[in-house]
């Protein structure tokens, strides 16, 4: 029978490669880390990598993938490999790749989100094709994967072009309109195998963003008169359990995502996965983003979460959980249920 020992865990060291690491070498693989030079520090100082392969830039991955098929390796992706590799290449790995490739593609493209998730019939926020239809409250969106950098909110056209203006080297349609909806963010994360055909609620989190949770440090009047204007760059995570009759809904609503992917994709979505939004006061979930991958906010779970430990009675991160997946389909003889 094949065993773990005959296969090796490695990823890219930013985003989630420690919880990812970790959780492999819980569940017996021996692990490898690809790390930009000069960056190495946490992956050695936290014992997760037994081989740390240096490159001069995340971009630079093509270079050591010969590495990988070498050793056996099997590569998880993660939020910093999708914005370094690039969607355009992702489809160029030839390395074992845990999870479907081709919904990346999806996740990273926010017309093709938007037809999958309303396919699923998921709430979403309005969207406006023109900054002249802006009719409320509306948060500007530019593209590619910048951890929320430069966002900014609009009340009217007038409100748009003045804040655009700053953002000249976007100004050829690179963002999206969104309707701005009033509530608390909620980041949903799921996982879902194929091996037992099961969904899973691993944890929830919100982003801790600079500026927009410092703001309310500093009086409205302050805000006005010393100009500052709300971003949303991500600095951090922080961990929420939810209102348990929020459940029902939660774990329906990932359902239905897992089971609309199957009509996107050859082999639909599996693994870990999250629906990022906004609930409102009236209860409405509004998703504005799925990723199809593993999170950053499951970091603060690296023990475990309180819906994992319900589950597992052993500490489970959404990383170890990944490892596991994989252990079962090698034990198994069915590899090629993880691998896409
Ligand atoms: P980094 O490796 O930190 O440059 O992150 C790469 C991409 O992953 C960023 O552009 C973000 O979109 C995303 N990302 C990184 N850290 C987090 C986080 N803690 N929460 C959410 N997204 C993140
Ligand atoms: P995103 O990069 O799409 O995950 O969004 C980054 C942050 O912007 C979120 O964590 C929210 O704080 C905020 N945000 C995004 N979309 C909306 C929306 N439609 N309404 C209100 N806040 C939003």
């Amino acid at each position: 029978m094949a065993n773990v020992i005959d296969y090796k865990i490695a990823t890219l060291g930013s985003h989630t490669a420690l919880q990812i690491l970790k959780g492999a070498k819980d569940e017996g693989f021996k692990t490898i880390c690809i790390c930009e030079k000069g960056r190495t520090k946490p992956y050695k100082s936290y014992g997760v990598a037994d081989e740390i392969i240096e490159i001069d830039n995340f971009k630079d991955y093509f270079k050591i993938e010969p590495q990988l098929i070498e050793q056996n390796a099997i590569i998880i992706p993660h939020g910093s490999y999708v914005a370094y590799i690039g969607a355009e290449k992702m489809m160029d790995v030839k390395a074992m790749h845990y999870g479907t490739k081709g919904i990346l593609e999806w996740e990273s493209d926010r017309t093709k989100e938007r037809k999958w998730l309303l396919d699923a019939d998921i709430k979403l926020p309005k969207i406006f094709k023109k900054p002249e239809d802006i009719d409320r409250p509306v948060i500007i969106k530019f593209h590619g994967a910048r951890g929320g950098k430069g966002y900014f909110i609009a009340n009217s056209p007038e409100e748009f072009y003045e804040k655009m203006e700053k953002h000249e080297e976007d100004a050829d349609g690179n963002y999206v309109i969104q309707e701005y909806i009033v509530g608390v963010p909620v980041y949903s994360h799921y996982f879902y195998s194929r091996l037992n055909g099961e969904l899973e609620i691993m944890s929830f989190d919100k982003r801790y963003e600079s500026n927009a949770d410092s703001i309310g440090r500093v009086a409205a009047k302050d805000q006005v008169d010393v100009g500052i204007r709300t971003t949303y760059t991500i600095t951090g995570n922080v961990p929420i359990v939810l209102r348990e009759s929020l459940l029902p809904e939660i774990f329906d609503m990932g359902q239905r995502v897992v089971d609309s992917s199957k009509k996107i994709v050859d082999g639909g979505l599996f693994g870990p996965f999250c629906l990022e939004g906004i609930i409102d006061p009236e209860l409405n979930y509004f998703v504005f983003e799925i990723s199809a991958r593993i999170v950053a906010g499951t970091n603060p779970f690296v023990n475990g979460s309180p819906y994992t430990w319900l589950r597992y009675d052993e500490p489970m991160s959404t990383g170890r959980r990944i490892a596991r997946d994989i252990k079962e389909a090698i034990e198994r003889g069915e590899i090629e249920k993880i691998l896409g």
